[in-house]
């Protein structure tokens, strides 16, 4: 591991312990994005990871920066989830933005100055991504865009949203394209922040795009490539939540550990127990199986690998972290429903990691296809007479 990238996960443990865990409670009950923490994740080096250094970001590889969402997920996987997709969009414009779109925006993202997220889920089509009704239609160089996304992460908050759109009637997602709006474009607006207690701090809504008009220098991916475009980021997303999803599991792990050997019982401590100690030791293994898989996920970005490889971390982490957050809460008896220790928001959170950026059955969807494929390239074997008619 270069000096680089433990400097940056250094600084990722600093703004997990001094601006996080101090202030999440609050940043949920005041219900606003704290705006203070994501500039200090800015100067920190933590919202340019991947951007590269002429723009004033990190210039880490994929498999590297992903490992911050480890650290910062351990304050909070929603946080964590925020800055990831932040990051992605930074990426994606230092990547395939024109250099006009990267000479107004490269920096100011890179540096957290200004905030990005993604836009594609509509009430209609969530994991039927395909299905989406927004429509740009494209004339002399400008792009009048029309319709509505939902379940916007930094709805209202983030300074542009890169947003797939369709350009036809046509069926089908060979017209999508992908394309930046800046959040003060005139037609913007957004619904009511949706109602979510354990992360209410970051801001859900629907956004509604009436007659929008931008340039096309905002074209982040063309016509044609918009879909695919976004199931990259998503790839990247996907392993970036199972690297959160660790730092949950360890934070469920070590609140539970602190608690169990305190707590007395039996003549001895919870953590004497046998059972209890089996209990957490489950807990402790799909922590170490879902850091070596997302961290192989991570590093298989970018190659054929990838899709599949973010797929089984985006299918098995989060359900390591759920049920991580269930046996610690169990292993704290009553104590661990009580608000001071934290782990009914783990809980809330682990759900929420399952659903965000692809449900865990749309990994398995992904996973079939690849063995479908696979299959293919076996020999044949004889079925016994009948059964293959
Ligand atoms: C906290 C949060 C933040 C989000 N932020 C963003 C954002 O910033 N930008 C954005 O574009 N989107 C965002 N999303 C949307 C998210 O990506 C979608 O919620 C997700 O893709 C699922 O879509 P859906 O909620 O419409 O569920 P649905 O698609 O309605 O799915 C319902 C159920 O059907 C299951 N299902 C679907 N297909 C199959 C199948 N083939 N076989 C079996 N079961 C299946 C699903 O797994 C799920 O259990 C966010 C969501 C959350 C919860």
């Amino acid at each position: 591991m270069s000096s680089h990238i433990d400097a940056i996960l250094a600084a990722a443990i600093r703004h997990c312990q001094e601006e996080i865990i101090p202030n999440v409670d609050s940043w949920n009950e005041s219900a606003r994005w704290p705006r203070s923490a994501s500039d200090a994740a800015g100067a920190a080096g933590l919202t340019g990871l991947y951007a590269p250094k002429e723009w004033g970001g990190q210039g880490l590889s994929l498999g590297d920066g992903i490992q911050v969402y480890e650290q910062l997920g351990k304050g909070d996987g929603a946080y964590a989830f925020a800055l990831s997709m932040h990051n992605i969009c930074t990426f994606a414009t230092c990547g395939y933005g024109t250099e006009g779109f990267k000479q107004k925006w490269a920096r100011d993202l890179a540096s957290g100055r200004k905030l990005a997220n993604f836009a594609l889920t509509e009430p209609q089509s969530g994991s039927d991504a395909g299905n989406m009704y927004s429509r740009a239609v494209v004339k002399d160089g400008k792009w009048t865009i029309n319709g509505k996304k939902a379940w916007v992460s930094l709805a209202g908050e983030a300074d542009v949203y890169l947003t797939v759109v369709k350009t036809s009637d046509a069926p089908g997602h060979k017209d999508m394209a992908m394309i930046a709006i800046p959040k003060d474009t005139p037609g913007v607006s957004f619904g009511p922040l949706y109602d979510t207690p354990s992360y209410n701090f970051l801001p859900l809504a629907e956004m509604y795009l009436d007659n929008v008009v931008v340039p096309e220098e905002n074209i982040i991916l063309p016509i044609g490539q918009g879909l695919q475009g976004a199931l990259m980021a998503i790839d990247i997303a996907r392993t970036s939540i199972a690297a959160g999803c660790c730092g949950l599991i360890e934070s469920a792990l070590d609140t539970a550990l602190s608690y169990a050997k305190n707590r007395k019982m039996f003549k001895g401590k919870n953590l004497d127990l046998d059972g209890i100690q089996w209990m957490l030791g489950d807990v402790a293994t799909d922590l170490e199986a879902s850091r070596l898989l997302y961290r192989a996920a991570a590093n298989a970005l970018g190659t054929p690998e990838g899709p599949l490889m973010a797929a089984h971390a985006k299918k098995f982490v989060p359900d390591a972290a759920v049920r991580a957050a269930n046996t610690c809460t169990q292993v704290m008896g009553g104590s661990g429903l009580l608000a001071q220790y934290g782990m009914d928001r783990l809980s809330r959170l682990s759900q929420m990691l399952r659903i965000v950026d692809g449900t865990t059955e749309i990994s398995r969807v992904v996973i079939g296809r690849a063995l479908q494929k696979r299959a293919e390239g076996l020999p044949d074997l004889p079925v016994p007479k009948g059964y293959g008619e």
